[in-house]
């Protein structure tokens, strides 16, 4: 089945599935066997950074392959790219879904570059994800978030013709300082005014029923990537407190594992009206 064909069947329903990064062969495992346990299907995603540490073929042999062995359904997402010519290899290597990020830029000049993307990736059919409004990133500059005004969406969902949206309403990216709140109202504004498939990203620490809530209004991909990287080096930070063992064979399966553990409870929280 086609991820877009996936998306659409689950934006009907009010549901939504995950989309959690992976990082190397251990993470994508952790992912994909906790996918395998609770029997639902995945989104695997890269971004530019893991795509430049694995090398992309390597990166999507591992995706394909892993899920094949696992006998699970995945769908593989460029995430979070400000290169066309990188968009433009990830699609040629059959990336199911692409994200093209100009959010750091003005309305004029996204609309622009994702309309190229659009065109770019429409031979090929697959998902083309744009972001509108600023999700705020720790490495970036921009710091604050700019919340997504729900008719710039509907206008720039209209003259882009792309398929997804990240909406900014107040998640963000990296750990949160207290408690965050999405502002479900702009959510429903945006769901009533566009057709897409709505995506949240910045869902690490966000409250299970807030998660939930949003799936309810509108939000069909659910992105998780810092608690994978954070419990992946947490695990293997504890064990070196107390260990020597420089077989990485005897280490690497307990973080593996408590990977498979975090995203078992992620696909749960999100899957739960599913
Ligand atoms: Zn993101």
């Amino acid at each position: 089945m086609k991820l877009k064909t996936k998306l659409q069947q689950l934006q009907k329903e009010n549901k939504a599935i995950l989309a959690a990064n992976f990082y190397n062969l251990e993470t994508c495992q952790g992912i994909v066997k906790a996918a395998k346990a609770v029997n639902q299907s995945i989104i695997l995603q890269l971004t530019p950074a893991s795509i430049s540490y694995m090398g992309l073929k390597t990166a999507v042999a591992i995706a394909r392959t892993v899920s094949q062995q696992e006998n699970i359904v995945s769908w593989l997402h460029l995430d979070h790219c400000s290169e066309i010519d990188l968009i433009k290899s990830c699609l040629d290597e059959g990336f199911d879904s692409v994200m093209i990020d100009a959010s750091d830029k003005s309305f004029d000049e996204n609309l622009s570059i994702t309309k190229k993307v659009v065109e770019l990736a429409k031979s090929f059919d697959v998902n083309v994800e744009a972001e509108l409004g600023y999700v705020s990133k720790p490495e970036s500059d921009v710091e604050i978030n700019k919340f997504t005004e729900p008719t710039d969406a509907k206008n720039f969902v209209l003259q882009t013709g792309v398929s997804s949206l990240a909406v900014a309403i107040g998640s963000k990216h990296g750990f949160y300082k207290g408690t965050p709140k999405l502002d479900i109202e702009r959510l429903k504004q945006i769901k009533k005014l566009t057709d897409v498939f709505l995506v949240l990203h910045g869902a690490s620490g966000i409250p299970s029923e807030m998660l939930q809530n949003a799936i309810h209004n509108g939000i069909t991909k659910v992105n998780i990537a810092t608690e994978t990287k954070d419990q992946f080096m947490k695990s293997l930070k504890e064990i070196f407190q107390n260990s020597d063992e420089i077989d990485l064979r005897k280490i690497f399966p307990f973080a593996v594992n408590n990977v498979q553990k975090l995203i078992e409870e992620k696909i749960k929280i999100i899957t739960t009206s599913n």
